[in-house]
């Protein structure tokens, strides 16, 4: 027997109408690519998401079309999330910081009708539209003022075309279903994979992301994802402010550490988003010119482990809250926060720090499973690694237009990450699949060393790899960033790690190096770091594990 409670599909449109309705006068602050600080609010938003439905129905989008962004946090990049999907097409987000040839690639593999893009792009924009095999329109998000002299072919202006509209123009209904965004994951083997993301599983995903036990976007917060909207959707916070009516604050393509600050003191942010590398640069320039954080009460840190001395800081010395997350572009990205239940929050400090480190709980919606190389299930003991599986109403069933099989017969994703989950049930990372070091048959977390050696308070950032060795496999070499003006030696490196790590954990070598190199969405690039430590071997002397 089916209930008999009304069936009104999860739509992102009606998160959009809620919030004109309902909280139409809240802010929503861009400081933008122009320059000067542009102020609008979700009722407006929503009526000039109405337009440029409008305006791209007459550029020819329909149904299940892509529209592809190359865009920074902008009100213009959210209207266009919001009309795209509002009108049954996708919103494409693409991250600029690609490789030409990469973009290339996706772009033309999602086969993108209408290309948008900021002012910043037009020179990345000109050298690939010769290689763009199918898009008809191009639109720059600008006003008539600011518009480029350009080689690009008849480019719109974002303006123009949402002005000569007049918003008579209804949301359609249709299934929940229905295809609403894609985001490629960087493929960092292989071709960059499309995941494409529904209605339902956005709006599912974005409830998940308010809560208090989440990333605790109430009405009464204002919120700074710094977190690119080409980066997994931003995290899903533009998603979550609109739907609890929280104010939105956009960086727009300001990542510096004295505009981020300034941002978040002149609009007293109270949560904000982002990945270590930014938290890094901004605790920096706090300790630096000896500013605080008076305004900001919580700070989410995801897509690659925040280390202890980050969250330390942050908590003791800005009494900034920690929400130590994780999470992919498989899974729209939320898969686990680490905040506390009842029973760890009545642990002592030190406790609560070590559980803080980990990358958290699963939220409701992401079921989570660690399984050996035999896809035996592993307890919950807090030492047990293997490879961790989820499956939920928002993670990836398949990759756009790819036939290959991505789920195991309980339905379950790899997520390429290696895992263990304690008796509380957070779960922490020790590494990507691909990169731990097998050292003498037993594996060696190259995110621990990498956390252990960033506390020490010459270091600024550090990266292990495994360097083959005759005996032992491989063993760990740690590259490391010294702050200015310092340096590290093998020994006193060593000597930090010792009471940190097994001791067969301590890395063989520790080399300086001026720069890490990073992905496109922030992560150390091991492969990188490993192509240019190929050649490196240890001095036999020293390295008898
Ligand atoms: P890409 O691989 O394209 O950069 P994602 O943002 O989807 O894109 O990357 C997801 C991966 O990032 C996860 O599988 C995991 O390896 C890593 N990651 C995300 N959050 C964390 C975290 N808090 N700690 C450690 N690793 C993380």
């Amino acid at each position: 027997m089916f209930g008999l409670m009304q069936d009104w599909p999860l739509l992102q449109s009606r998160i959009l109408t809620h919030a004109a309705r309902f909280h139409g006068s809240a802010g929503i602050v861009t400081y933008s690519v122009e320059g000067p600080v542009h102020r609008t609010d979700y009722a407006t938003l929503e009526l000039r998401a109405r337009k440029l439905a409008q305006a791209l129905g007459r550029l020819g989008v329909g149904h299940g079309d892509r529209v592809a962004t190359l865009a920074w946090n902008t009100w213009r990049h959210l209207e266009l999330w919001f009309a795209t999907s509002g009108m049954g097409a996708i919103a494409h987000t693409v991250n600029p910081r690609l490789f030409d040839d990469q973009l290339v690639y996706i772009l033309n593999h999602a086969e993108d009708a209408v290309l948008c893009l900021d002012l910043s792009f037009v020179p990345l924009v000109e050298r690939l539209l010769p290689r763009l095999a199918h898009v008809r329109h191009i639109v720059i998000l600008t006003d008539r003022a600011h518009m480029p002299a350009t080689k690009l072919p008849d480019p719109l202006c974002y303006e123009d075309i949402v002005e000569a509209e007049d918003g008579d123009y209804a949301w359609p209904t249709f299934d929940e279903n229905t295809a609403s965004g894609l985001c490629y994951t960087s493929g960092t083997t292989g071709d960059p994979k499309g995941v494409l993301y529904s209605h339902r599983s956005t709006v599912l995903h974005a409830f998940a992301t308010v809560s208090t036990d989440t990333l605790g976007i109430s009405a009464r917060e204002t919120a700074l994802p710094i977190v690119p909207m080409f980066h997994a959707n931003a995290w899903g916070v533009p998603f979550a402010t609109t739907l609890t009516g929280a104010r939105l604050v956009l960086n727009g393509p300001h990542h510096d550490p004295e505009t981020l600050w300034k941002i978040l003191d002149e609009e007293r942010v109270s949560v904000t988003a982002a990945v270590p590398t930014i938290w890094l640069a901004l605790l920096e320039y706090l300790r630096a010119t000896g500013r605080g954080l008076p305004h900001l009460k919580a700070v989410t840190i995801g897509g690659s482990a925040a280390p202890r001395a980050m969250i330390e800081a942050f908590e003791h010395d800005y009494d900034v809250r920690v929400h130590h997350a994780w999470g992919m572009t498989e899974t729209n990205p939320l898969g686990s926060v680490g905040t506390m239940t009842a029973e760890t929050a009545a642990l002592p400090p030190e406790q609560q720090l070590d559980l803080k480190c980990k990358q958290g709980r699963p939220v409701f919606g992401v079921e989570m499973r660690i399984v050996d190389d035999d896809g035996r299930i592993l307890p919950h003991d807090g030492r047990s690694a293997g490879h961790l599986k989820v499956r939920g109403p928002w993670v990836a069933r398949a990759y756009y237009r790819d036939e290959t099989p991505i789920l195991d017969a309980d339905g379950f994703f790899d997520t390429g990450d290696v895992a263990h989950i304690d008796q509380y049930g957070f779960m922490q990372i020790t590494d990507r699949a691909k990169d731990v070091i097998k050292s003498g048959g037993e594996w060696i977390s190259s995110i621990a060393l990498e956390n252990a050696a960033v506390a020490h308070p010459d270091v600024l950032e550090a990266a292990v790899i495994g360097i083959p060795h005759p005996k032992w496999t491989e063993r760990p070499l740690l590259v490391v960033v010294p702050r200015a003006g310092r340096t590290v030696s093998r020994e006193e490196m060593r000597a930090f790690l010792a009471d940190k790590v097994a001791k067969w954990w301590l890395p063989d070598d520790v080399v300086m190096v001026d720069e890490i190199p990073h992905s496109a969405t922030g992560k150390i690039q091991k492969t990188a770091l490993r192509e240019r430590f190929r050649d490196y071997r240890f001095d036999a002397a020293a390295t008898d594990g």
